[in-house]
């Protein structure tokens, strides 16, 4: 029998394409483990962790803290299902309320963005209604709800008919959202920062417009706080800074730490919309997902990492504003977009991978950080300096 290769980046991918659907291509390399900020690949190389598993791994790779409190909960009980309750989904659940600022806020728990935001729209259809709103270049998601909310064409064409009577409107643009919303309108909903746009901040005043004209619609106003959320940008859910309180809160990436768990909050005034029966998810508030959201919230609270989350992000944005190259640096906390001025975005996150930094080309000019918040100031200073390194070599 032929020796078996040894387990590496090249195996990995020669697995990967013979086993994985192409709707993501092949990554370029395997992880294998990671402490905090640091990872490393199948052959032994080391990176540091920019983008943190998509904004979700808030304390880093194996952080003791969602160590103990995972294994704890997998050793005591594993999966009971919304027949019954359980210590720790009740716990997240009086968190998430306390975080709204509504004692009235109540909360279903499910385990991805996507399917937070299908929550929403079922959640919406049940004001009578059924018109949305949602913004150009927004992105709410994969399934088909979360799709047609999504305001992307390339993902949304080759899957029409999508849902029906779903208006998109430009970012930013009070006039042209006061003209798309009536009082045939369900729901609006934001991004308070658009992620997955390339971090695209909405003029000041903006959120608290679409609240003025959802209040006077009737409509709900849905923040989609999936990746500003869980404190990434300074503020639990991202919308804050705005003075406003939406109707509906999503969120999923970093709440389960790492671990795969999301949640729709729905505020007073549409608390009491689903009945029983209306809406369901089997592993939705698992024990040992929300084991990690528990713990994960205890140290950004107990860390007072809320606040760090600003300073290390004012820090990144003054030192990366210096490097030649970058045309623009925006963002808030600890998401980050860094635009170039030269279109080379995808080959730039290439360059920084084979030296050693993880981060995510969302466009041809953005490239997006959103490291986890236990990072040193160390961290972002190296992470500065391969930043211009690489820049340095591909601007030649
Ligand atoms: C990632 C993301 C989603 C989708 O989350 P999934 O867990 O991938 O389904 C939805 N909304 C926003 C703003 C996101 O960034």
């Amino acid at each position: 029998m032929r020796k078996p290769r040894k387990f590496g980046n090249s195996l990995a991918q020669a697995t990967w394409n013979k086993t994985f659907q192409p709707n993501y291509g092949t990554p370029p390399i395997s992880l294998v483990k990671g402490k905090g900020v640091i990872v490393y690949d199948a052959d032994g190389k080391k990176y540091l962790d920019f983008l943190g598993g998509i904004a979700t791994n808030l304390l880093g790779h194996a952080h003791p803290a969602i160590i103990k409190a995972v294994t704890k909960q997998i050793s005591t009980l594993s999966h009971v299902s919304n027949f019954y309750m359980h210590p720790q989904v009740l716990q997240l659940a009086q968190s998430l309320q306390k975080m709204t600022g509504d004692k009235n806020s109540k909360v279903f728990f499910c385990n991805s963005g996507a399917e937070a935001n299908e929550a929403a729209i079922k959640l919406s259809r049940l004001t009578g209604r059924t018109n949305i709103v949602a913004a150009h270049g927004a992105f709410h998601g994969r399934t088909m709800g979360a799709i047609s909310l999504t305001g992307q064409p390339a993902k949304r064409d080759p899957f029409k008919p999508l849902l029906r009577k779903i208006k998109h409107v430009k970012y930013g643009d009070i006039a042209a959202l006061h003209r798309a919303v009536t009082r045939k309108t369900a729901m609006v909903i934001l991004e308070p920062i658009m992620g997955e746009a390339g971090v695209v901040l909405p003029p000041k005043g903006y959120l608290k417009a679409a609240r003025a004209i959802c209040d006077k619609t009737g409509a709900l106003l849905v923040i989609d706080a999936v990746q500003t959320g869980m404190g990434r940008t300074g503020t639990w859910f991202g919308y804050e800074n705005e003075e406003i309180t939406p109707d509906v809160i999503t969120i999923a990436k970093g709440l389960g730490g790492g671990l795969p768990l999301g949640a729709m909050i729905a505020l007073e005034g549409s608390n009491n919309l689903f009945k029983p029966g209306d809406h369901g998810s089997t592993f939705g508030g698992n024990p040992v997902a929300c084991a990690a959201a528990n713990a994960t919230i205890n140290v950004i609270q107990s860390k007072g990492l809320l606040k760090s989350n600003v300073v290390l992000g004012n820090l990144l944005k003054n030192e990366l504003t210096k490097i030649p190259g970058i045309s623009e640096v925006r963002g808030r906390g600890l998401l980050i977009g860094i635009v170039l001025k030269t279109a080379n975005a995808k080959a730039l996150a290439a360059g920084l991978l084979s030296d050693g930094v993880l981060v995510n080309a969302t466009s041809d000019e953005v490239i997006r950080i959103a490291p986890a918040f236990i990072i040193s100031k160390k961290n972002v200073m190296d992470f500065v300096g391969a930043f211009q390194k690489s820049l340095g070599e591909l601007n030649g």
